[in-house]
């Protein structure tokens, strides 16, 4: 279960009404029961329940049952498209171990909204069924353009784009060592329906960091290729 309280040896949690109903109304447990928790800072701790009623409860810190996990430095970046498939892009990036997911505004941007706190519980919830001690951030919404003003020095950028034929393929890209890309930390950029205009694309093949990469011949929709780049940096540096 994941709480934003801090955990650790003598810990107390409060639980709020939905976290009471979720376990003592459709779990069941009693006083005395035990139960994982996670905050995405301190690891999973087995807590024991010491108060129990339909609205509220508490739990006891015991003992920790697994230290935090980070992941690799991994950002997934990519461009709202519609909302399931939205949620979907977040969901696989949490479970495939993206450090930071940033919704970006692009030229193309098929959705200028979204509701940060519905895609972070997503995060939260991709955490929690995949047993994970980490969520990583999702941050609000902002234009690419603004987020490559302040672009981090030592940060690599995979920037995929189906454009141009006879580009490097991914994981060639990921493994070179010219520009050595394999230190990180890095980032993956995804695009919206309608690709990157051709002002993005100079800006970014311009930028020293960002090596412009193809995921195969085929144009995938925004999710399966951001899902299929996850995949393709795992198997190339993942952890
Ligand atoms: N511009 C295209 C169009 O309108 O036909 C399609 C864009 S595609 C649906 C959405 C995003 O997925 C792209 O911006 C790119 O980031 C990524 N993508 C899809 N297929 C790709 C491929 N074969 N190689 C690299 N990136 C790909």
């Amino acid at each position: 279960l994941y709480v934003d309280h801090p955990l650790g040896a003598g810990q107390t949690v409060p639980l709020d009404r939905d976290q009471a109903h979720y376990l003592f109304g459709v779990m069941r447990l009693a006083v005395g029961a035990r139960v994982a928790l996670f905050n995405g800072r301190d690891g999973e701790w087995q807590a024991e329940v010491a108060e129990a009623s339909k609205r509220c409860g508490v739990l006891a810190c015991v003992e920790q049952s697994k230290p935090l996990q980070l992941p690799p430095d991994l950002w997934l970046i990519f461009a709202p498209i519609k909302k399931a498939r939205t949620d979907f892009i977040v969901e696989k990036a949490a479970e495939m171990g993206a450090a930071r997911i940033l919704p970006v505004a692009t030229d193309f941007t098929n959705s200028e909204r979204i509701r940060q706190d519905r895609l972070q519980a997503h995060a939260v919830e991709a955490a929690e069924q995949c047993g994970g001690t980490y969520v990583p951030e999702v941050a609000e919404l902002q234009k690419l353009s603004a987020l490559l003003d302040h672009w981090p020095e030592n940060r690599q950028l995979m920037f995929c784009d189906e454009a141009e034929v006879g580009q490097r393929l991914f994981l060639d890209a990921v493994q070179s060592e010219d520009p050595p890309t394999a230190s990180g930390p890095w980032a993956i950029l995804i695009g919206p329906e309608g690709g990157f205009s051709d002002a993005e694309r100079k800006r970014l093949q311009a930028m020293q960091q960002a090596h412009v990469v193809s995921l195969g011949p085929r144009i995938l929709r925004a999710d399966t290729a951001a899902v299929a780049a996850m995949t393709l940096w795992q198997r190339a540096l993942g952890d």
